[in-house]
């Protein structure tokens, strides 16, 4: 897989579908789109954010999978399967996948606040 420019990178474009959890100077959390996971990614294109941007990113990723799923109840995927030109990690739960399948994709409504599928919006 080639890499890809910033403006053709889906990581850099945002786009607000899914819950986001949060965000700030540094990365924001949200809902994965493909995996309906939460995901940490960094504000910056690229792959080599400092060790001090990653323990915050990672912070930031366990704060969301926490108030998601309970403490303890994820792990933190780093690999980037996807998209390997941008940094980014998940927080899975262990049966993310099942998940995945019977659980409804959540919807932006906002940062922060609620999570919201498109079950409980009328
Ligand atoms: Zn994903
Ligand atoms: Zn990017």
């Amino acid at each position: 897989m080639s890499a890809k420019s910033e403006s053709e990178c889906e990581l850099c474009e945002a786009a607000r579908f899914t819950h986001w959890y949060s965000a700030d100077d540094t990365c924001w959390v949200a809902d994965c789109d493909a995996c309906s996971t939460p995901m940490v990614v960094w504000n910056s294109h690229g792959v080599e954010p400092s060790a001090e941007q990653i323990d915050h990113m990672v912070t930031m990723l366990e704060d969301a999978a926490t108030a998601r799923f309970g403490s303890g109840e994820f792990t933190i995927d780093r690999h980037m399967r996807q998209m390997p030109w941008h940094f980014h990690a998940h927080a899975r739960h262990p049966e993310w996948l099942t998940r995945r399948w019977t659980e409804p994709v959540s919807r932006y409504t906002g940062v922060g606040g609620t999570r919201s599928t498109a079950s409980t919006l009328t």
